[in-house]
Parts: structure tokens; C-alpha cells; sequence
């Protein structure tokens, strides 16, 4: 056969090869990727998306965690994995933060993902030990100024969620923490309320339980409006942190290259998902909001990811704090 059949034979059945392969997905289970600890707030949401997204699917998903490095072993794994479909990234807000904060990445999120849709946004809670002395957010900022040494500010790593709150609450109110990195706000909240750390904030996702019942103190909502989970609780913004504004955006990835088959099937089950009553009432009781259909799409997410990087670079400078 001369080379160039050859190729187109072999070009064929590639292609017939994929085009089987996206027919018969998924013929095994799908991993959907969470790049923090379990039980954490992402966690608690990828295990109801997994549920609502595994009738759709036509088969199961279940979440395996990947965590460190404030989530980017996660999206960097993800990134070098087999395009076949078989891994699914949940990621945050930190997407579009850590190329600002890390000197070195060993992915492009702009560039090395096939993109499925976005997913929720949710507001995060500033929250505190209950024995820790201030009892409002009026007296925590002459405390935290008065004692900066002897508060410990946990977060899930550079990238987290956790971490870019802190970051821009420290810079508004000057004062520098010593910050604590963990594997996931779950592990970083039971050190919370051992006492081994004070100050976290944290995704209503994982607080909103734990506020209501009373088992951490909080001081402040770090939305411009409310988080519906938590109508009592006012925000920073009302409190006299003036235009801080931070919701957690989320979004769904792929590997380049997976087949157009299998990423439009994702996202129709992301889009079953996102109107299950089940995944509905969950998020809503949680605080979370969940994204109209015209964010749930490849485009929305890739736009809002651009966006969100060019956004958040200069503040990021500016307030200031990387890794190699
Ligand atoms: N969302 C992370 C978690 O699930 C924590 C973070 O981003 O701060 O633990």
C-alpha cells in the first residue's frame, strides 16, 4: 500500500475507533476529579453533581479526590490524562487565580481543557473558633491588629478559595496573618474548632450547618447581597470592608482532545444535573447558586475563565503573595 493510503487507512480507523469508543461512553465508570480534601466544600457539591449527573451519563460518576497545591496536582492531572472521556474536573475560582499566583505552572488553563460549562457560585463565610475573643466583626479588626501574632489564618493552599479570601481581606484591612495551608477547608475546620487555628473563611457550601448550629463563630458574609442560607448574617461589605465582593465561581473541564461526542454529552448531564429538585434543593439550602443555562455551556465558561484571569492578576499582584 502506498504511504499515503496507508495513513488515510490508518486516519480512518482512528476515527472509526473514536467515533466507537464515543457511541459506547461510558463503558466504565466516569471519575469526576475534586482537587480538595474530602467532606470539604467542593467535595459535598461534586458528590451531588456526580449523583444527579450519573442517570443522564447513562452510567456512574463517582468523585475521587486529588488534592494539593491549593488544587492545581488536580487540574494539572487532568490536564495530562487520556482524552477518553473517563476524567472530569471540578474546579473553582482558583482556574483563573493561580497563573497570577504560581511563578510556574505545568499547565495553560486558558488553553490545555476542553471546556464543559460552569456550575455554581457561592458565597464564602469569614468565620472564627468560638472561643475566640471577638464576638463581632467590629471588635475582630481591633483584635487582629492588636494581636496579629497570635492568630493563625487557615486556608486550603495557594489557588484555594480560602486562600484568595484571606488574601484580599488581609490587604483591606493591612494587617498580616500567619496562614496555615491544608488539603482542604474539611481538614483546615476540624483544626478550626480544635482550636489549633482561628480564622478561616470558608465556602457556605461547608459553613452554613456549622454556622447555624452554632459550632463556629461567624462575622460576615463575603457577598454583596446576603447568601441565602444565611438571611442573619450581614456581609463585610454592610460591615465597613466597602466593595468586597467575592463569590466562588465553578466550572467543569475536560482533557483536549476528548471527542465532541462525549463533552456534549457531559454537558447535557450538567445541564440535567443543574435542574434535578434534588441537586436544586441541596444547593439552595447550602447558600450555593447555581448558574442560568446560557453559563452552562463551553463558551460561558471559557469566556468567564478568561475574564476571571485577566481579572484577577493585577489584584493578585498587587496584594501580593506567590509560589515557585
Ligand atoms: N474549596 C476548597 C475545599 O473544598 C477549599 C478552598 O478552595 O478554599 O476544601
Amino acid at each position: 500500500m502506498k504511504p499515503v493510503f496507508k495513513m488515510l487507512v490508518a486516519g480512518a480507523l482512528a476515527l472509526g475507533l473514536a467515533q466507537g469508543a464515543s457511541a459506547q461512553y461510558p463503558a466504565k465508570p466516569v471519575n469526576l476529579i475534586v482537587p480538595f480534601a474530602a467532606g470539604g466544600p467542593t467535595d459535598v457539591v461534586a458528590r451531588r453533581l456526580a449523583e444527579a449527573m450519573s442517570k443522564p451519563m447513562g452510567g456512574t460518576v463517582v468523585v475521587e479526590n486529588v488534592v494539593g497545591a491549593g488544587g492545581n496536582i488536580a487540574v494539572d492531572k487532568v490536564a495530562k490524562s487520556a482524552p477518553d472521556g473517563y476524567n472530569i474536573l471540578i474546579h473553582h475560582i482558583g482556574m483563573s487565580t493561580s497563573p497570577a499566583l504560581y511563578r510556574k505552572l505545568n499547565y495553560n488553563a486558558l488553553t490545555d481543557f476542553e471546556y464543559i460549562g460552569q456550575v455554581i457560585d457561592v458565597p464564602m463565610t469569614l468565620v472564627a473558633n468560638n472561643n475566640f475573643p471577638p464576638n463581632t466583626f467590629a471588635e475582630l479588626l481591633p483584635y487582629l491588629k492588636a494581636n496579629k501574632d497570635k492568630v493563625n489564618y487557615a486556608n486550603a493552599g495557594l489557588g484555594a478559595a480560602s486562600h484568595l479570601c484571606g488574601l484580599l481581606f488581609m490587604s483591606a484591612i493591612e494587617v498580616d496573618l500567619q496562614t496555615i495551608p491544608y488539603k482542604g477547608t474539611a481538614p483546615a475546620m476540624t483544626d478550626l474548632q480544635g482550636g489549633q487555628v482561628q480564622l478561616l473563611c470558608d465556602q457556605t457550601t461547608q459553613t452554613t450547618q456549622l454556622i447555624e448550629t452554632k459550632r463556629v463563630k461567624a462575622y460576615g458574609v463575603t457577598t454583596k447581597v446576603k447568601a441565602s442560607s444565611l438571611p442573619n448574617l450581614r456581609t463585610l461589605d454592610e460591615q465597613g470592608l466597602k466593595g468586597f465582593d467575592l463569590a466562588i465561581w465553578h466550572g467543569m473541564y475536560m482533557s483536549k482532545g476528548t471527542p465532541k461526542a462525549i463533552t456534549d454529552k457531559v454537558n447535557a448531564a450538567l445541564n440535567t444535573a443543574l435542574k434535578d429538585p434534588a441537586f436544586v434543593a441541596a444547593m439552595d439550602k447550602m447558600g450555593a447558586i447555581i448558574v442560568p443555562p446560557a453559563k452552562a455551556t463551553p463558551d460561558g465558561l471559557k469566556n468567564h475563565l478568561s475574564a476571571e484571569t485577566a481579572k484577577w492578576a493585577p489584584i493578585i499582584k498587587k496584594a501580593g503573595q506567590y509560589a515557585d
